[in-house]
């Protein structure tokens, strides 16, 4: 008798006080555990703003780009409205996302996962409406909004067709640049090709100084800044700047006459240029208002081919008019019959600037 008393006491006390199941605590069972403790919560509904002109994201008021699909950028507004408790072991989300209209979506949402060593099950649904707002990029775009011009000019002369192609490039290798780097705001509204030379209007003033620097960089000359006051906005003046990028008047790759000789044009900030003498290959620097001709450039040059070669004086053909003609080269220059080497016309004579 003892030993059965004993026994009911036992299962007495190892049921759970709620439902009557078996608990081997004695303290509530799982399952009265888990109605008592809510172990998720599921967003009603979630909003998401996209640009309709570029596609960027608005959070938390500040616009990302994005290039995420619409579905995946609602998944993962669900699983960021889906709370789970920390006690739920092994928790699995299972998202399904139907488009409803263009402006809302509805997600079902499966919750699976384990929780005081019961499985648990569970399912909700969270609605996203799509809202359409013109994001801060397109809106100064659209607006012709601007912080600086960059005036492409040259010394002395109009910038070269390749130098205005250049510097195009070089524009929107930086707007890309930047926009890679998370700089929204600094963007190239327009380019201007005028009598002159190009003008670029950009969005910002880090572009602009940007676009400048790199521009001299690349084909030399420099570049000044002058603000202007535009107004106060915030209690914040507004200055427009003009990067006033001056072009040398003779660049890479032009030929030009100093000391009665030809050199090709390897480097020139704008006062100073570097060149190559053409007959020997002598580096040398001069100032600009040293150069006593203008040649032209090696882009111009046409291929010859080589004829015979007689001491210093080499025969070649013409490549249009098929006439042989003869002209002089460096004691050193290696040219030899059957090559073809480029030339560039000075006048009546020629002038070999390399090989092919
Ligand atoms: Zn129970
Ligand atoms: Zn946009």
């Amino acid at each position: 008798m003892p030993r059965s008393s004993g026994s009911e006491k036992k299962i007495r006390e190892n049921i759970c006080p709620r439902c009557g199941a078996a608990s081997a605590t004695g303290e509530l069972c799982g399952s009265c555990r888990i109605h008592e403790n809510p172990w998720f919560t599921c967003g009603k509904r979630v909003v998401c703003i996209l640009c309709p002109t570029c596609g960027s994201r608005k959070e938390g008021g500040v616009w990302t780009d994005t290039v995420a699909e619409r579905e995946e950028i609602a998944r993962d507004l669900v699983r960021r409205s889906v709370q789970i408790v920390p006690e739920v072991a092994r928790p699995v989300l299972k998202i399904s996302v139907k488009e409803m209209t263009i402006n809302r979506s509805l997600a079902e949402v499966v919750l699976e996962g384990t929780l005081f060593g019961e499985p648990v099950h569970a399912m909700c649904q969270v609605e996203i409406l799509w809202q359409k707002e013109q994001c801060d990029r397109c809106s100064r775009i659209s607006g012709s909004y601007y912080e600086g011009i960059v005036q492409v000019r040259a010394s002395g002369r109009r910038p070269y067709r390749h130098e205005i192609r250049t510097v195009e490039r070089i524009a929107r290798e930086i707007e890309e640049g930047c926009y890679a780097s998370g700089e929204r705001l600094s963007f190239i509204s327009d380019t201007d090709e005028t009598k002159d030379g190009l003008d670029i209007t950009v969005g910002s003033q880090h572009i602009g100084q940007a676009i400048a620097a790199a521009i001299v960089q690349r084909l030399g000359g420099r570049f000044s800044t002058h603000p202007k006051l535009v107004g106060e906005r915030a209690g914040k003046r507004l200055y427009r700047i003009t990067y006033s990028v001056r072009l040398p008047r003779y660049g890479k790759g032009d030929v030009i006459v100093v000391n009665g000789r030809p050199g090709e044009v390897i480097y020139a900030s704008g006062r100073e240029i570097r060149y190559r003498e053409i007959a020997n290959g002598t580096e040398r620097s001069a100032r600009e208002d040293r150069v006593e001709r203008y040649i032209g450039s090696t882009r111009d040059a046409r291929e010859y081919l080589v004829t015979f070669r007689q001491g210093n004086t080499i025969g070649v053909l013409d490549p249009e008019t098929g006439t042989p003609r003869e002209c002089f080269v460096g004691r050193d220059a290696e040219y030899v019959p059957g090559q073809t080497i480029r030339i560039l016309n000075d006048g009546d004579d020629l002038l070999v600037v390399g090989e092919r």
